[in-house]
């Protein structure tokens, strides 16, 4: 048993079990860093994914009949680490973090102690966490506090499932016993993430009751389509159940009219007699950019200059109206810059979790007792990890300015990522508006975007385009060790001339998401992309000759 106790941390906190967990954390740490090289986006060595990479691991995999020394854990441990992507200077492809060190430490400690989010009695620290930054970021976002409520869970999507089941239950309270009524629908944009998708799938609302609304130009969704499609469904007999208001599009940043949308859902429960449209604002990707929500901009003690100012300010009039939505989701994992899953799903009113809350007759375990007073049986989880102390800790150590100092940041450096590239770059369109993520095109000559937006070229050559992107992407992509730029498939949609079929396009990303994404490395970045596509230009010519 004294063997077995040793694979434990010390009961008494004695010095000698101490120091034996801190050399391998030290251990762990020199390694880490011994593989990074800010030249490359990889820890170490690449390992080689043949195809039968997987087979290898799967036919090797056993228990050891013994355990082995911590040593040779930490070794294996750190064989897995080998060759993995690591957020530094040359990554600019998606939404992924490099966790802080705050958000690290609140981690650890909520490993040590190791408390269950379920019920304060099991989990004091995490259940405290929870309920303060809730209150942080209602007061962040305008929500009153008092009022309010929030739990971590499993990622911006499980924030949408969770939104669409507290819709449902507040709709048809029976729906618990009697299952999901049959005439819902839903709405989002055509470019909203597809967590709703799935969504609708797993709550048995299904996927032909999800209606998808066109875009503007911008990227938010077009409130007349919305009208227009509202309006069918309640002549048709149908619910309008829920809204999905997409505020930071995955790909493109496009931020939905909040207000906008609450208007017209109020208009069209006044005029149907209809009960309150449950509103989502999917803040997956947006959220952050609530901290500027109190910025003053006629002091603009940041000094925030030019076009960062302008992008700022815009951000601030949309995002002033989150605190209209039902409900909304603080992902830190994304641009918070904390490790998976810190997802903070905050609800406006605490009194619709009643309609999801479990009976404390089916929770003989827990939190019926006279002890604890904070119990999270409305959660789709049981058992939950307390993610809130790194949200916690990393609130602490940034505080606001931090925050925006972050992520004004990252709206710096695309604007000059912008201006750089188009200057090098004759045949490179921008296609989104300014955020921290810029979307943008290659074409074989001359730039036809604004072709490809009035559907005046035809599908034929719009595949065309996007099959000269796709390649390109295949040829970037081969060295992203060097620079790993993301792209995407559907950027949005466009009509062809020549056809009344819908058609995506592909487009290459430019996520500015690590702190050391810097304006020094602008010109790195765009170096990357001309050299490559001269390139790449000459070897299509030789084929094509
Ligand atoms: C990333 C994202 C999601 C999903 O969030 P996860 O934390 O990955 O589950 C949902 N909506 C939007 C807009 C997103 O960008």
């Amino acid at each position: 048993m004294n063997d077995i106790q040793k694979l434990f941390p010390s009961m008494d906190g004695n010095d000698d079990q101490r120091a034996d967990v801190l050399s391998h954390f030290k251990t762990i740490l020199t390694k880490i860093d011994e593989l990074k090289d800010p030249n490359k986006l990889t820890l170490g060595k690449m390992p080689e994914y043949t195809e039968d990479y997987y087979d290898r691991v799967i036919q090797k995999a056993n228990v050891p009949k013994m355990g082995v020394p911590m040593e040779e854990v930490i070794e294996e441990l750190l064989k897995l680490v080998e060759g993995h992507r690591y957020v530094n200077r040359n990554y600019v492809a998606n939404a992924a973090p490099l966790p802080n060190i705050a958000s690290i430490i609140g981690n650890l400690v909520m490993v040590l102690v190791n408390g269950n989010g379920l019920w304060d009695v099991e989990g004091p620290a995490a259940a405290t966490a929870e309920v303060e930054v809730t209150s942080m970021l209602s007061k962040m976002i305008g929500y009153d506090e008092n009022i309010s409520t929030g739990y971590t869970t499993w990622g911006g999507q499980g924030a949408v499932f969770n939104s669409l089941r507290l819709a449902i239950a507040r709709y048809a309270p029976s729906s618990n016993q009697t299952g999901v009524p049959e005439n819902l629908y839903c709405f989002c944009s055509e470019l909203s993430h597809y967590s709703l998708y799935k969504s609708v799938e797993a709550t048995g609302i299904g996927v032909d009751h999800m209606i998808r609304v066109k875009v503007n130009d911008d990227h938010s969704m077009n409130l007349e389509d919305l009208k227009e499609k509202m309006e069918l469904v309640i002549a048709k007999g149908g619910v309008p159940l829920y809204v999905l208001a997409t505020m930071g599009t995955t790909d493109t940043f496009g931020i939905d009219d909040l207000a906008g949308i609450k208007h017209l859902t109020e208009e069209l429960e006044r005029k149907h007699g209809l009960d309150p449209v449950y509103i989502h604002a999917d803040t997956a990707m947006g959220g952050m950019y609530t901290f500027f929500n109190e910025y003053d901009f006629e002091r603009n003690p940041l000094s925030l200059e030019g076009s960062v100012f302008d992008v700022l300010k815009t951000y601030q009039q949309k995002f002033k109206y989150i605190n209209l939505a039902d409900s909304m989701v603080f992902d830190f994992h994304k641009l918070g810059q904390t490790p998976y899953i810190t997802s903070l799903f905050l609800i406006k009113n605490r009194e619709n979790l009643k309609y999801v809350d479990l009976d404390a007759d089916e929770t003989p375990y827990v939190g019926n007792r006279g002890y604890g007073s904070y119990h999270t049986g409305y959660t789709l989880e049981c058992s939950r990890m307390g993610s809130a102390m790194s949200i916690y800790a990393s609130l602490l150590a940034f505080g606001v300015e931090g925050y925006q100092e972050l992520l004004a940041n990252y709206i710096r450096v695309n604007m000059a990522f912008r201006e750089k590239l188009t200057e090098a770059v004759p045949s490179v369109a921008i296609t989104n508006e300014v955020s921290p993520i810029t979307t943008f095109r290659f074409y074989p000559e001359t730039v036809k975007w604004n072709d490809e937006l009035n559907g005046l070229i035809t599908a034929e050559e719009i595949m065309e385009i996007n099959q000269f992107n796709d390649d390109f992407a295949e040829v970037i992509g081969a060295e992203r060790d060097t620079v790993f730029f993301g792209n995407t498939k559907k950027q949005r949609i466009v009509a062809a001339a020549n056809s009344s079929q819908q058609i995506s396009v592909y487009a290459h990303k430019f996520f500015s998401i690590s702190p050391y994404t810097t304006m020094e490395e602008v010109d790195r970045y765009v170096g990357f992309l001309r050299e490559h596509l001269e390139f790449f230009l000459k070897t299509r010519e030789q084929v094509l000759v």
